[in-house]
């Protein structure tokens, strides 16, 4: 579709996306109210940026359903992510919503060549995670063969990709490296597979990564990306060129601001990636800020799809951590420890990627009353902890006690993140 038309088309879905959320969220009506803005100010696409931002924490304070746009009972599904003080942020869809989402996870299948012929295995978590489910109807869309193995279980996704003859891999990129290797450690190895293509994301990963899990496997690795907040995975996507992730704008459209000034940067500058869902009725989300750091480019792509392309994700604005695909923020764990007598609030997370895969470790002091030499007793406080942090954000902690006092303590902000990946 050419620029023009485009933008014409994104003009019409945003003023029908504002009249719905006016008229039909309490939330919007009450944002547009307090910035003094009605539908009617909303003509074109430009005049998008005339529209208040939206932010996680809007989505904790209407925890559950208080930005819905329709009556529940037209919401068909509800998935979830992890916030920071464990409450999850939670996202409904419409039969709506959810047609254009997998319509968004097709586009992307089919640009990573893809066909009906083709057995994908999605080695994504299904449940309240929106990467299982929506891979799942993306390849339901293309006609494709769907094996829904979910994650973990390594041994018997390679016994299943050999004796299915598997053609194409979803799952996250360091999970990938992990079955890569099992793989070429078994006695089946890459060439008695029939893999060909990778679809990997919900986690930044480098060109070389790529490369290696390209080599290791023989397969074409491509980025897919997306966040939970706007539909979930299949924002966007790669082409064959693999110079950027195209994403489907008639469905999200994206913006970069500066996080500071929250206005827009010039074309092709890095700064904050904002969506507004322009497809979406269930729960819009009107200029959403992602906190994921990139830069757009509008030029035309060699595949011939006018898209706009996306740069790699660079980091992001908030203290947000991905440790093996899991979104982790430093506050639930200081929540978390403040539920134990036994600790202090005080501690120290380091990460590091060994094998390919992310290592896990929290430094935390007992307090003095409660050190002891006792082992089992350390034990199984340690126990306790890692149980605890694993049911709230769904990956095992190590956790390492130290002697009291050894924590650095700082009057500013301390620094409880010691990230040693070099992602
Ligand atoms: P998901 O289930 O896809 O991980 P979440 O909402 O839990 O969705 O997390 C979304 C965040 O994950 C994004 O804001 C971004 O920071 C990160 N992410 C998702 N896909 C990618 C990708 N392909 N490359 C880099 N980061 C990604
Ligand atoms: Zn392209």
């Amino acid at each position: 579709m050419s620029r023009d038309r485009m933008s014409a088309l994104q003009g019409e879905k945003l003023r029908r996306l504002v009249s719905h959320a006016y008229s039909n969220s309490p939330f919007y009506k009450r944002k547009f109210d307090q910035a003094g803005i009605t539908p009617n100010d909303i003509r074109s696409i430009e005049d998008i940026t005339k529209l208040p931002f939206t932010v996680k924490q809007d989505l904790r304070d209407n925890y559950p359903f208080g930005i819905m746009a329709v009556p529940m009972s037209d919401i068909l599904r509800l998935h979830a992510s992890s916030g920071t003080t464990g409450k999850p942020i939670v996202v409904g869809y419409t039969e709506h919503d959810l047609a254009c989402w997998a319509e968004a996870v097709a586009r992307c299948l089919t640009a990573f060549g893809l066909k009906k012929s083709d057995l994908i295995q999605i080695s994504y978590g299904y449940g309240m995670f929106t990467g299982g489910l929506g891979l799942h109807a993306g390849v339901q869309a293309i006609g494709a063969t769907v094996i829904p193995i979910s994650s973990g279980n390594t041994q018997k996704q390679i016994q299943l990709m050999s004796d299915f003859g598997t053609t194409a891999f979803a799952s996250t990129p360091s999970y990938a490296m992990y079955v890569a290797e099992q793989i070429l450690a078994s006695s089946i190895g890459s060439e008695g597979l029939k893999l060909r293509i990778g679809i990997f994301g919900a986690e930044p990963w480098t060109e070389n990564m790529r490369h290696e899990l390209e080599n290791k496997l023989n397969i074409k690795a491509y980025d897919i990306y997306g966040l939970t907040e706007i539909s979930g995975p299949g924002v966007g996507g790669e082409c064959e060129y693999q110079n950027g992730i195209h994403i489907w704008e008639d469905l999200f459209y994206p913006e970069i601001i500066d996080p500071v000034t929250l206005e827009p940067v010039p074309h092709g500058c890095k700064g904050e990636l904002v969506f507004t869902t322009l497809d979406k009725f269930g729960m819009p989300m009107i200029r959403y800020r992602t906190r994921d750091l990139t830069s757009l480019d509008y030029s035309i792509c060699p595949c011939g799809r006018t898209a706009v392309r996306m740069g790699k994700i660079l980091g992001r604005t908030d203290d947000m951590l991905i440790i093996r695909g899991v979104n982790v923020f430093p506050s639930q764990i200081e929540a978390i420890l403040l539920e134990f007598p036994e600790y202090e609030p005080y501690f120290l997370i380091e990460i590091d990627r060994i094998n390919n895969t992310d290592t896990f470790e929290i430094k935390v002091e007992v307090k003095p009353e409660f050190y002891t030499d006792r082992i089992n007793q350390l034990v199984r406080i340690k126990h306790d902890l890692a149980s605890r942090i694993q049911s709230v954000i769904g990956i095992h902690p190590e956790i390492r006690i130290v002697q009291p006092n050894t924590i650095e303590r700082s009057e500013n902000k301390s620094k409880r993140v010691i990230d040693h990946r070099k992602l």
